[in-house]
């Protein structure tokens, strides 16, 4: 089946399906090392140039899953890794999901208070982390693994280092009997956050099955015509877009990954060059960067080997890409949309003619079925029809962590997610994202949740009520921005309360605008009305 069921309302990929292992007993690490690739690179250091093949690779891992279970890592504990980009996390990632272990990630520019506040709700027991991140770490009980290769010890007190990293790469496993649990298809394997439609954020459960769809999509996909392929990933490996698609995505498909610690424009366009990059994936703020330097960036770099940029993350403007094609006419532009909560898996253009549909995120991925909801009447829409995208298939999560009420929210009982995304889908399958109806704010691509903001707010004692909204915004995407109402005498100002807000949360966080107002409008049943607000805000622009 492809294409729309009208009785239905259902929409069915126009991708090829293909069938996932049916074998129950199979970890995500097992899968991915059946698709063996001897003798190819698997990821380049872009920093240091340093390699790594596919049999290193599988070596490593053996290596580091032997420490782990030597450290007592059981299948169900959850290891969080609080760190950059680097060739040691797909090491890591693989090595405690192949023990049945799960992973859950932070943003290493997060505070000590919203590492301990995860920690905390994800029952962490062991911490992979940097020596520079490590100081927001003291006082923590949970044992840590350094991934520095040269470690700082006199900047690492006050904390419980078990080992590092390049000692665990060291071990040698023949010989060594490793306790290894059972693990299932079904079994939980990733707990990355989010805040999903409302509310704060929470540990999305993604099990090995769902990262089987995710990462053999890409093997399936893969076009031969374009030839051996080499991606970059500058994007988070902390955020599923990194983790999905480049800690382990492109492992099925064999090409390279040259490795950022993090995005700078100079460091990426330089690794371009030096590695003939073929795919370079970004987010909007960054496409709009280039868009901006185009000049100087043709003139300093040699981009000829550059076939496509995946953009994903967040809303990319038609305006932007056709600005972008006329500065750089042979590099296509290849949208994806995807969530947490599908574990990386939604709608992509996969070739040139399917980059044509500007303005279009691309068709859905193999194997997802989608309807599209009128929201106030909860009625299936047919073609070309706007209304909240549902989505259904093998990547879709299996619920949030210990949050029965926010799973039956989003998931309902016949297994459709629902995105939150105002979306359509033409004559053609191609899906468009016209609007967020969920709360969600997205600058440059990281999620701010709003619930997380204006509890922050109220915690100060001279406001009485908050609401935070998304702000637009050409460079970031969007900010976020607090209506807020002062207690009868207070006269805080707005620098102030962005300040305190400031000193508690991660930079990506931060409240940019304050206006004072006398009251927050909300619903009868105390809802913020948030369209409102938003409404007011653009009409001040
Ligand atoms: P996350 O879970 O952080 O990946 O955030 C998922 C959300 O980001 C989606 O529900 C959308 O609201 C937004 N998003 C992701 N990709 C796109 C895109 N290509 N266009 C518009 N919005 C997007």
């Amino acid at each position: 089946r492809s294409g729309f069921c009208s009785p239905s309302c259902t929409f069915y990929s126009k991708r090829v399906p293909f069938p996932l292992p049916s074998n129950h007993a199979l970890d995500i690490t097992t899968f991915i090392s059946s698709y063996p690739h001897h003798g190819k690179t698997a990821f380049i250091d872009a920093a240091t140039g340093r390699h790594l093949s596919f049999s290193q690779l599988w070596q490593s891992v053996d290596s580091v899953s032997t420490c782990l279970s030597e450290l007592g890592i059981r299948k169900g504990n959850v290891v969080i890794i609080i760190a950059p980009n680097s060739i040691f996390l797909p090491i890591v990632c693989l090595s405690v999901m192949s023990l049945g272990a799960i992973i859950t990630t932070s943003n290493p520019l997060n505070t000590s208070r919203e590492f301990a506040v995860q920690m905390a709700d994800s029952k962490s027991v062991l911490v992979f982390t940097t020596t520079q991140v490590v100081l927001k770490l003291a006082g923590s009980p949970l044992p840590i693994v350094l991934l520095d290769e040269q470690v700082a010890t006199e900047k690492t007190g006050q904390v419980k280092i078990v080992t590092t990293i390049s000692e665990m790469l060291k071990k040698e496993t023949k010989d060594k009997i490793r306790v290894k649990d059972r693990v299932y298809q079904d079994d939980a394997a990733t707990l990355l956050y989010s805040s999903g439609t409302t509310g704060a954020s929470k540990g999305v459960i993604s099990s090995h099955r769902n990262l089987m769809a995710l990462t053999q999509s890409f093997s399936h996909l893969s076009n031969p015509e374009e030839g051996e392929q080499t991606h970059i990933c500058a994007v988070p490996m902390f955020h599923i877009y990194g983790f999905g698609a480049f800690a382990i995505g492109k492992l099925t498909q064999g090409s390279k990954v040259v490795i950022l610690s993090k995005f700078d424009m100079k460091e990426m366009l330089s690794a371009v060059e030096k590695y003939r990059v073929t795919c370079l994936p970004l987010v909007p703020p960054i496409l709009l960067v280039m868009v901006k330097e185009a000049d100087e960036i043709r003139k300093k770099y040699d981009l000829s080997s550059l076939q496509s940029i995946v953009c994903g993350g967040a809303p990319l403007s038609k305006d932007l890409i056709n600005r972008f094609r006329e500065k750089f006419p042979s590099i296509d532009i290849r949208q994806g949309y995807a969530m947490t909560e599908s574990t990386g898996f939604g709608a992509s253009m996969q070739t040139p003619e399917e980059c044509l549909k500007y303005g279009s995120v691309g068709l859905l991925s193999p194997n997802l079925e989608a309807k599209i909801v009128d929201p106030t009447t909860g009625m299936a829409l047919e073609v070309n029809q706007k209304g909240e995208l549902w989505l259904r298939g093998p990547s879709i999560m299996k619920g949030y962590l210990n949050n029965a009420e926010a799973t039956a929210a989003t998931l309902d009982s016949q297994g459709w997610l629902k995105t939150g995304d105002l979306c359509y889908i033409d004559d053609d399958g191609y899906v468009y994202v016209v609007d967020r109806l969920k709360e969600l704010i997205k600058y440059k691509g990281y999620q701010v949740p709003p619930a997380e903001l204006e509890a922050l707010l109220l915690s100060h004692p001279q406001i009485s009520d908050a609401a935070v909204i998304p702000f637009p915004d050409e460079e970031v995407g969007q900010y976020p921005m607090a209506y807020a109402v002062r207690k009868s005498g207070s006269n805080i100002s707005d620098t102030a309360l962005m300040d305190f807000v400031a000193k508690q949360v991660a930079p990506y966080k931060r409240i940019r605008k304050v206006a004072f107002v006398t009251s927050i409008p909300k619903n009868p049943s105390g809802k913020i009305l948030r369209r409102e607000l938003i409404k007011l805000a653009i009409s001040k622009i």
